[in-house]
């Protein structure tokens, strides 16, 4: 029955809306259809709230008179989304001397005390913004002691106490509106995602009272373990107690068991008919709302009374775990539960993660580069962290900055934390194709290599050998070894997964270049290698020495020498992956950097590779200085040292040919390799280098005798390759977008130390985030649309993907997938999260 414009009494068929009252509001009401005891309830809804902050009041006797003679009523707040917030319920309205008399009749003395203490004390603090210190509930049975809170009250707020349940509650519903209001209040749901002019519903039950004779009291149940997942009958009850009082309630003697238990008595064994009650109302939850609901309920003199159910909170494992179980009971469809899971939840499960709830004592914060957690002691270079793994213990990179050299000391540990450096920093991008936690550009620590220190932004010193932990996922830097929560790929992971892929309609590969990435890219069911950086394929030590002395050849055919010892190695390497990917596509990228950064840094360095090539240190000075540039990620890379040092792209060409035909006669499924040509800007650095791999395949064919076929592709990853696609297209069979270069170029913006203004950028909304992290739809998405649809129109065929660390994003996904592109590539540990997000666009 509909009350008066604003607020309505909740019943089976009352007019109530998620978006006008609430979803506490909607959530009752459908307890209330499905007959469970809910006391009565009367809704406000949004616009009516938002009158009452504003001074104007519903018709209050009215909706008084629609709670018959129950002595006393709760206000809760009902916002669209329960965890937006709202203010905090108050309970015990109509609390005065007059029902304090009539409730020692019904109740008993011992409860009415309680109860009128408690109301005068959240009231005062609630409603009248007194000091809660003044308020502490001392003596809570003895009736003098409501006395003195009266009196308190009146000489805070020269007014006595109010007597009239009408003035309580309406200056109840009054501050519970104004809370809403209030900008605090606003940030704070803001930031959990409600939008500015979210609104605030309340409703106004008549209480069940838990205090009282006999068996009364209240609690909560449900029928999940809120960490795991797994169903299991969990809660508290509480003697004596009311609202939510059994969660905080410490006095562990008052507590009275659900279930039978060894351990004391329970409601199971005295009250067997509410038992059976609160059991079937939770099944009723699962299967009629469709989602695991904890029930908070009240029994009043052994009557059972269902006040309210909220959705039970639950960790991300668990949020899986729920919503696989409730697909495969048929009570949601697979769809569902694919779009119950958040894409980003799953990287929390993938890596072992620093337990929120554990204590954190953080000595450096960053950005947080590559997720999870892991403990280890310090150590200040590669050489160390090789010596620590040798020894089984687990140690933690701490550097600047990462440079190649670097990799097999990131190998060796087991995170990494560096001084400098952003998001698309070298350390970044391969801590997270290895899947290692990692923090980088923590400018508010002092690394001292020399001393082999880290002073920390308080003055505390951290020294080599200490054990720290790193939290990638929060961007920290721990003192210590904190509690860990362990990583989850169980089955229901991969039935989630395995739904998605029925719904998704934009393909997901994975950026791998090493063995151990492919297994990952496997594991974790990647379509194929979207991108196999090759120069990574140069850093172990045998491998950077032939590289080097190809770099210090003079003469083209010294360089070919060179190259014929490490064309062996690459073929290897290229079987190897053929062989993990069985069949499916490899994507490999011609070498890319300056090749200057293959020279060593250091006099170490140099003295060792003078050395090997048995020449003076000055020579390997001098050409570490000739090759040196001010601008080398401008400079001599990518296809312009294809075009200058062609040697380098044929040895790679043959390589690849050749361990497509080893792959294929050793059994393996077929191979198509596509090699992509990275950093073009013109169609004739295409032209020119397809020329040379088509005549090293024909040579290959015609030595081996066997013919294959393979794809040719471009990387676009300068502004001019995105302006010109349709023209690079036509001698593409694949155009894949390299969003790292493409925004570095685009901005103009170093993606190697843009990371040191990066945050004040960010802060005073330069940027709305870090370009190199969240793809800048508006300005290089426009460049992908562009290069997307002129590419196409030259060429219908051409597959189109997307290879920069923006391929894992969902939101870069969604982009990918709105302007027509065929597939993304990510770290291999964020292919779950693509193939979820990309479900999610689809379904
Ligand atoms: C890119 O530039 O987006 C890319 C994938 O290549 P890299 O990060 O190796 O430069
Ligand atoms: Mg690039």
């Amino acid at each position: 029955m509909v009350l008066n414009k604003g607020f309505v009494e909740i019943t089976p068929t009352a007019s109530i809306d998620v978006n006008r009252h609430g979803g506490r509001a909607k959530c009752l009401q459908r307890l209330i259809r499905l007959e469970m005891p809910v006391p009565t309830t009367v809704a406000l809804d949004f616009a009516t709230v938002h009158d009452i902050s504003q001074g104007t009041l519903p018709d209050i006797g009215m909706m008084l008179a629609s709670f018959g003679d129950a002595p006393l009523l709760s206000v809760r707040p009902s916002s669209e989304d329960p965890d937006w917030g709202g203010p905090s319920a108050i309970l015990n309205i109509g609390m005065n001397d007059a029902t304090y008399e009539r409730l020692i009749g019904t109740h008993g003395e011992v409860a009415a005390t309680a109860l009128y203490l408690r109301f005068i004390r959240s009231y005062a603090i609630h409603v009248a913004r007194l000091d809660p210190d003044e308020f502490e509930i001392k003596a809570p049975m003895d009736p003098a002691a409501i006395k003195r809170a009266q009196a308190i009250y009146e000489e805070e707020t020269d007014e006595p106490f109010p007597q009239d349940t009408a003035t309580q509650l309406s200056n109840v519903l009054r501050s519970m509106a104004r809370a809403w209001e209030g900008t605090t209040a606003r940030l704070l749901r803001e930031a959990r995602g409600a939008p500015a002019d979210a609104g605030l519903g309340l409703v106004v039950q008549a209480m069940a009272i838990g205090f009282g004779r006999n068996m009364s009291g209240s609690g909560v149940i449900q029928f999940v373990n809120g960490q795991t997942g797994e169903r299991q009958l969990r809660g508290r009850y509480l003697c004596q107690s009311q609202g939510r009082d059994a969660l905080g309630d410490p006095d562990a003697r008052a507590i009275m068991y659900l279930a039978r238990d060894d351990r004391g008595r329970s409601i199971e064994d005295e009250l067997p008919q509410v038992f059976e009650d609160l059991k079937r109302y939770g099944d009723l939850c699962r299967n009629r709302l469709r989602e695991e609901m904890q029930i908070e309920f009240t029994l009043e003199n052994e009557r059972l009374y269902i006040l309210d159910a909220v959705r039970v909170q639950r960790t991300s494992r668990a949020n899986l775990h729920i919503a696989v179980q409730l697909a495969q009971d048929a009570i949601i469809s697979e769809n569902e539960a694919v779009m119950r899971v958040p894409p980003r939840s799953l990287t929390e499960l993938l890596h072992s993660q620093v337990d929120p709830d554990g204590p954190r004592d953080a000595f450096a914060s960053g950005i947080a580069a590559s997720p999870g957690a892991a403990t280890g002691k310090v150590v200040f270079s590669s050489r160390a962290a090789q010596a620590s793994a040798a020894q089984d213990e687990p140690c933690i990179l701490v550097r600047r900055e990462t440079t190649p050299e670097d990799i097999r000391g990131m190998h060796a540990a087991e995170a990494v934390l560096t001084e400098r450096g952003g998001i698309t920093s070298h350390a970044a991008v391969i801590a997270r194709g290895l899947g290692l936690p990692c923090v980088v550009g923590a400018s508010n620590m002092k690394l001292d290599a020399k001393k082999r220190e880290i002073v920390a932004a308080d003055g505390r010193v951290i020294r080599e050998g200490d054990i720290i932990t790193i939290d990638g996922s929060a961007g920290e830097a721990l003192i210590g070894t904190a509690r860990m929560l362990e990583p989850e790929l169980g089955e229901a992971f991969q039935t989630l997964l395995a739904w998605a892929d029925n719904a998704r309609d934009i393909g997901v590969r994975a950026n791998a270049d090493t063995p151990a990435d492919a297994a990952k890219a496997r594991m974790f069911e990647a379509e194929g290698i979207g991108l196999a950086r090759t120069e990574h394929m140069f850093f172990d030590h045998d491998r950077l020495l032939a590289m080097r002395e190809m770099i210090f050849a003079d003469t083209a055919e010294d360089r070919r020498t060179a190259l014929e010892r490490i064309e062996p190695m690459q073929r290897a390497d290229f079987r190897e992956l053929f062989k993990i990917m069985s069949g499916l596509p490899v994507t490999i990228r011609l070498f890319d950097p300056p090749l200057h950064e293959f020279l060593p840094q250091g006099r170490e360095g140099m003295r060792e590779l003078a050395d090997a090539l048995d020449i003076p240190v000055s020579d390997v000075t001098r050409r570490v200085e000739a090759l040196s540039e001010f601008n080398p990620m401008l400079g001599m890379r990518g296809v312009r040292l294809g075009i200058t040092v062609p040697e380098i792209y044929d040895m790679q060409a043959r390589a690849i040919f050749e361990a497509t035909i080893e792959a294929t006669d050793e059994g393996g499924a077929p191979v198509v390799p596509e090699i992509m040509i990275p950093l073009v800007s013109a169609k004739r650095e295409v032209e020119l280098v397809k020329a040379r791999v088509d005549a090293v395949a024909a040579a290959v064919r015609i030595e081996r005798g066997v013919d294959f076929t393979y794809r040719l592709g471009v990387m676009v990853e300068t502004p001019r390759a995105a302006l010109r696609a349709s023209e690079i297209a036509q001698h593409a069979a694949f155009l894949s977008f390299g969003t790292n270069d493409l925004t570095q170029m685009t901005y103009g913006l170093s993606r190697d130390d843009a990371g040191r203004f990066m945050g004040r950028y960010v802060q005073q909304q330069v940027y709305p985030e870090d370009p190199f992290h969240m793809l800048d739809v508006e300005g290089v998405g426009e460049l992908l649309q562009m290069g997307a649809e002129r590419g196409r129109s030259a060429n219908p065929d051409v597959t189109l993907a997307i290879c920069g660390e923006h391929g894992g994003n969902p939101e870069s996904i969604a982009f990918c997938r709105k302007a027509g592109f065929d597939y993304v590539s990510c770290s291999p540990f964020r292919v779950p999260v693509a193939r979820l997000a990309a479900a999610h666009l689809a379904i």
